[in-house]
């Protein structure tokens, strides 16, 4: 009915509203990297979140992605690459694919993703989902806390599940100059950074997080304080 049309919403048009207010809100929050906010305001974070969820898919909060993990909040992403100092054509390791979210914003910035999932359900989901959206990036289905050597050393590493010590593999994986953001902690958690300069870390804490917690399946070698 040509009248209806006109009051029917636009989900569309309400998501790209939504996500310009999300943009001004991290730019609030004290995000200033103007790449990063660009990357915000061109991925849907609602085709990342379940269809029960996508009401809330801009607000500023994790939410569940099942298998009792969760997509963070996007302060907390936009921090993590901020942080991580982005710029096309870095290697990039995403440990934590999740719902594939933070590995299309590393898309977007340019970068060349390599983004390990632990858990198969997710890294299906996640695969099949990104390469509907086109997102290019390479995934794998293991155990991240070890990394991918094949093809270390990267430019930045940013981990989406928190230890009580990051996975010393990691630090090693790490170009000189390179980024290792990672949430540290069990109960109480900082989400820190450690730049690579030879064989120093040089640590910073970026704010307070809750990050699920990171499976890790052999030994766990770990890295400095
Ligand atoms: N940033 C993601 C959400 C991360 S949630 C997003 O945008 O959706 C953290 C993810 O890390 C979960 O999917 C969890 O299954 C995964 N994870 C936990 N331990 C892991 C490990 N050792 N290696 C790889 N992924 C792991």
């Amino acid at each position: 009915m040509a009248t209806g049309r006109l009051t029917e919403r636009d989900p569309a048009a309400d998501y790209r509203r939504d996500r310009r207010r999300l943009v001004e809100r991290l730019r609030d929050r004290g995000v200033s990297d103007l790449a990063v906010l660009h990357a915000f305001d061109s991925v849907p974070r609602h085709a990342f979140v379940p269809d029960v969820m996508r009401a809330r898919a801009y607000e500023d909060v994790p939410l569940p992605i099942g298998r009792g993990q969760t997509i963070s909040s996007p302060t907390i992403h936009a921090l993590s690459l901020e942080y991580a100092e982005i710029r096309p054509g870095h290697r990039v390791l995403e440990v934590g694919t999740g719902a594939g979210f933070q590995t299309a914003l590393l898309a977007a910035l340019g970068a060349a993703v390599y983004s390990i999932e632990r858990i198969a359900s997710l890294y299906e989901a996640a695969a099949r989902r990104l390469d509907r959206l086109g997102v290019d990036a390479r995934l794998m289905h293991g155990d991240g806390s070890r990394g991918w050597p094949k093809h270390a050393p990267f430019q930045a590493i940013i981990v989406g599940a928190a230890a009580a010590r990051p996975p010393e593999a990691l630090f090693r994986q790490l170009a000189d100059g390179g980024r290792l953001i990672v949430p540290v902690g069990t109960r109480r958690q900082e989400l820190r950074r450690y730049t690579r300069r030879g064989d120093d870390f040089a640590r910073e804490t970026i704010t307070g997080a809750r990050f699920v917690p990171l499976i890790q399946d052999g030994p766990r070698g770990e890295g400095p304080e």
